[in-house]
């Protein structure tokens, strides 16, 4: 985690000097302040601990909020690391949440490892029923570059891409503006776009026994596993403004997406 708890006040690992003794802010236990050169300035529960906060993260995941929260400081937009949310189910913390100059709050949630449809849906219709916009940004896989190649104006292209269900729900939810993904290894951001993969059907003719001569195949048809991921990018997160849209309720094929405010990334 990247903030503790100095007597009651929320502190970052970033800034926070080794000494005080700082506690979490969803337990209390002790924390261990880690300021190492390999991984970003963290705090880790002191052992033992039963604190759900205290699941193992991993380096990618704390990276990629100090990035975003620092992406923002420096463009002076008020912005705050795990920063609780009341109402949120299960882990009430948004990744990052930044406040609009007018005051309204827009949660960046870093999707470094799959989540579940139900905890996403959760998740997203609780932040749309209190008026907080919300970007989901999941993360790139090595897989990505290894089974893709470079299009001739710079877009990555991947013709094969297995997305998660979760993956599907964020591509559904952002609707045409795309889906923001975020490679860890080169700290970059991409813009993402699913489109259907076909697949040709190949053409038979068989008799069937009243003599009758029957075709089937000879077509295409679109793939219900792959999908074509276009990659536009790559962005630094300093290059990228937000835009926050409001979107519909819609539900299809079992997904269901929230009415609620959408934010976006725009290059600048
Ligand atoms: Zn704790």
């Amino acid at each position: 985690m990247l903030v503790g708890s100095l007597d009651g006040v929320r502190i970052s690992a970033a800034v926070a000097e080794r000494g005080p003794e700082y506690r979490c802010p969803e337990c209390k236990g002790l924390l261990i302040l880690r300021k190492g050169r390999k991984v970003v300035h963290h705090f880790a529960h002191k052992p033992p601990t039963s604190c759900s906060w205290a699941k193992g993260e991993t380096k990618a995941h704390l990276e990629a909020k100090q990035l975003v929260a620092d992406a923002l400081a420096r463009r002076s937009i008020r912005a705050q690391l795990e920063f609780v949310v009341d109402t949120l189910p299960g882990d009430r913390r948004a990744d990052v949440m930044a406040w609009s100059p007018k005051g309204r709050q827009i949660a960046f949630e870093l999707q470094h490892t799959p989540i579940g449809l139900d905890e996403i849906e959760r998740r997203a219709f609780s932040y749309a029923r209190v008026g907080i916009a919300q970007i989901w940004i999941p993360f790139l896989g090595s897989s990505v570059w290894a089974n893709g190649r470079s299009r001739y104006n710079g877009d990555w292209f991947v013709e094969r891409y297995s997305p998660r269900p979760f993956e599907r729900w964020v591509h559904g939810f952002n609707g045409q503006d795309g889906m923001w993904m975020y490679d860890p290894k080169d700290k970059a951001f991409w813009l993402g776009r699913l489109a259907g993969h076909q697949i040709y059907v190949e053409e038979s003719t068989w008799y069937s026994e009243g003599g009758d001569e029957n075709y089937s195949g000879g077509f295409h048809r679109y793939s219900k596993r792959y999908k074509e991921l276009t990659l536009e990018g790559p962005y630094e997160a300093e290059s990228l403004l937000v835009k926050v849209k409001p979107r519909r309720a819609y539900t299809k094929n079992g997904y269901n997406w929230p009415a609620g405010r959408v934010a976006h990334l725009v290059p600048s």
